[in-house]
């Protein structure tokens, strides 16, 4: 589903991305784990587009992001759903109108059909009856779930989250990695920027440890927190559980 070869990315003098490869299977979840400054974030920034790449290859769902208009509209359209640490839920739209922006407005969808999924969405990740409401009334655990339904909306075919728990009260944590566990479940292919080990632990199929620009270590959860092999990755952990 994801294909990414040899990708390099730097901005300006800094190389941040030094030489990734890596393949996501259709109904994988692949957790990125690693320390902060390892490159995480641009790494998911470059597969919907919001980075360029310095050079190498990216292939999503068969399509070669080759960063035209024409394609990253494709992709944020129709393959691949957001969701940042910051909600970034429209403040003067109510939790339905930001649900059916994008289908209506990109998608062109009537807006009839747009509630209807919309409600949908709501529903599974539990705030129906939040419909009507805007988005500073609700607690950080439902403005990302809202966000999730809104990444949800245009029926994408990957799921990336940048690290989608980390600017919550701890207690709302379960709430929102319990939606990201359904739709795992469900059989979405999901990339986790996560420092939730738990989380990476119990849900991900495979785990990649970054560092510094570069895939260190990576492997199946059991295998990878059990049995570190680099020396990197056996201090973030020390540090991170
Ligand atoms: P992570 O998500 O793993 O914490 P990032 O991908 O956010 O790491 O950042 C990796 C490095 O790239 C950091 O040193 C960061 O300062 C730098 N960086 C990220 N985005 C930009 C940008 N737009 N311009 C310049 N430097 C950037
Ligand atoms: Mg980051």
């Amino acid at each position: 589903m994801i294909q990414i070869e040899n990708v390099h990315k730097s901005f300006n003098q800094l190389e941040v991305l030094k030489g990734i490869d890596l393949q996501v299977y259709p109904g994988e979840v692949v957790s990125l784990i690693g320390s902060s400054g390892s490159g995480k974030s641009t790494l998911l920034r470059c597969l919907n587009g919001l980075e360029t790449l310095t050079s190498g290859k990216i292939v999503i769902d068969g399509i070669e992001l080759n960063y035209t208009p024409r394609v990253i509209q494709q992709i944020r359209r129709h393959e691949v759903g957001m969701v940042f640490q910051q909600f970034n839920l429209f403040p003067h739209l109510t939790v339905l109108e930001n649900v059916i922006e994008a289908p209506m407005h990109a998608l062109k969808k009537s807006k009839a059909e747009a509630i209807e999924s919309a409600l949908t969405l709501l529903d599974k990740v539990g705030l129906k009856d939040k419909k009507d409401v805007y988005p500073r009334k609700l607690s950080g655990g439902q403005q990302q779930r809202v966000a999730i339904a809104r990444a949800l909306a245009i029926n994408p075919k990957i799921m990336l989250f940048d690290e989608p728990t980390s600017a919550l009260d701890p207690e709302l944590v379960s709430e929102v990695l319990n939606v990201m566990k359904q739709l795992a479940e469900e059989g979405m292919t999901m990339v986790v920027v996560t420092h939730e080990m738990m989380f990476a632990k119990e849900v991900a199929d495979r785990v990649i440890y970054m560092s510094n620009g570069v895939i260190e270590e990576q492997g199946p959860p059991a295998e990878l927190f059990t049995n570190p092999r680099s020396d990197r990755l056996k201090s973030f952990l020390k540090r991170v559980v």
